[in-house]
């Protein structure tokens, strides 16, 4: 057992902490309030490696370990969760599901752009029929010979705007069920493809989610990802490292607002002393500190797993589902050390305690993993 981060893990960590406090920490609050993309820095993360860590260097990517990405997730999300989710999507979903299954040419053509941020990917599964239940995909993909004919609805699509390539997920064969089921890679502007207005949200305001509508799309051949029939598998391998990335954007959340209350309750006084001297106080702070810790052990552990080529379905599913109930229970608690502080907006808790809301419910909802870990733990 080693629990040490390597050098070049540190040095990760610190880059990803510094662009996050000189980079995202200026204006994310307005860009909260006016749900605004974060264009500049999410190009810059590009240029900074942080849009493909994990992808082939042969296409433009870091070539970087699980652990890497892990570890600026954290730092990114306890900063600005909105550019976090960007970043996940990119890195976890779309870059990793081309490196892994896509063909030689889609790599060339879309993976290598992907990973630098010259273009950004956006990852279609999700329908206003089809949530936790993906296999009910009511978009079709008809085969027309040297192309698909795509139509259908795709629902609370993450980088729905701002992305230039996207990943949709669509039903070929009815018949086959969840094996009938194909991915394709499809362009922005493309005839047919129409974008749907941006989604209010409660938090991570500053990323964009939109609906999108597939009306007699044509999908050259060329763009499906794998065999016939293999897009429910690929959406559900490529879901499964990606919850370890959004575990990871729980725990950079729930750390991140763990930290402004610590600094807080040294400095804020009551009855005549800081209120960190306050055992109610200090209480919260060490349970805040120990479920952080233990989420952190679960986030680097499904990491590992990943990493080692071992099966990291169990093992992403626990870390998700500890992590975004921590990045809830501490954000609350945060709020809480703050007082009437909290309640505003520029103390950043309450933001935080906003963004951590959706980590318990996309890529596959809290009670969607517990279904995930059971069944792993009674097969077993
Ligand atoms: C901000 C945001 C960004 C998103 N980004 C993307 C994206 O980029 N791409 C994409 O494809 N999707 C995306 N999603 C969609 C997200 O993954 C789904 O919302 C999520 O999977 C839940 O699906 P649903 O909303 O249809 O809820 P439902 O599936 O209708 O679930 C409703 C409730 O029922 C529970 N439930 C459902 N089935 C069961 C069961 N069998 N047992 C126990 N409980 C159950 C759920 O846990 C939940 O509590 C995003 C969503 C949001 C809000």
């Amino acid at each position: 057992m080693d629990f040490k981060l390597t050098e070049e893990h540190i040095m990760i960590r610190d880059a990803a902490r510094d662009f996050a406090r000189n980079e995202l920490l200026p204006g994310v609050i307005e860009r909260d309030e006016k749900q605004e993309f974060p264009s500049e820095q999410i190009k810059k993360m590009g240029e900074l490696g942080f849009l493909g860590m994990m992808a082939s260097p042969e296409f433009g990517g870091g070539g970087m370990d699980t652990i890497s990405y892990i570890l600026a997730m954290e730092e990114i999300s306890k900063i600005d969760a909105s550019a976090s989710v960007v970043m996940s999507v990119n890195n976890s979903l779309v870059c990793w599901g081309i490196d892994t299954y896509g063909s030689q040419e889609q790599k060339k053509k879309y993976l290598s752009k992907l990973t630098t941020g010259e273009k950004l990917g956006a990852f279609c599964l999700s329908e206003p029929e089809a949530g936790s239940d993906a296999t009910s995909q009511r978009t079709t993909a008809i085969d027309k010979g040297d192309h698909y004919l795509l139509n259908g609805t795709k629902n609370w699509i993450t980088n729905g705007n701002s992305a230039d390539y996207y990943i949709v997920i669509a039903q070929t064969d009815r018949e086959k069920k969840h094996k009938g089921i194909n991915a394709f890679i499809v362009e922005k502007g493309v005839e047919g493809f129409e974008i749907g207005p941006k989604e209010q949200k409660m938090g991570i305001r500053g990323s964009d989610t939109h609906s999108l509508n597939f009306n007699d799309v044509k999908v050259p051949k060329e763009n499906r990802i794998g065999e016939d029939g293999f897009g429910f598998k690929f959406a559900m391998k490529t879901l499964s490292g990606g919850r370890i990335g959004i575990a990871a954007q729980a725990l950079g959340i729930a750390s991140g607002a763990y930290e402004l209350a610590l600094d807080y309750s040294k400095q804020r006084k009551a009855f005549g002393t800081e209120i960190c001297n306050h055992q109610a106080i200090a209480f919260k702070l060490a349970d805040m500190y120990t479920s952080i810790e233990a989420s952190r052990h679960l986030v680097m552990k499904a990491a590992w797993e990943k990493d080692q080529g071992a099966n990291y379905d169990l093992s992403g599913a626990m870390a998700k589902v500890y992590a975004s109930k921590t990045a809830m229970d501490v954000t609350t608690e945060a709020v809480q050390v703050h007082g009437g502080n909290g309640y505003v907006k520029e103390y950043h808790v309450e933001r935080l305690m906003r963004d951590a809301k959706i980590t318990q419910i996309y890529e596959g909802t809290s009670e969607i993993q517990k279904i995930v870990i059971s069944r792993g733990i009674l097969r077993d």
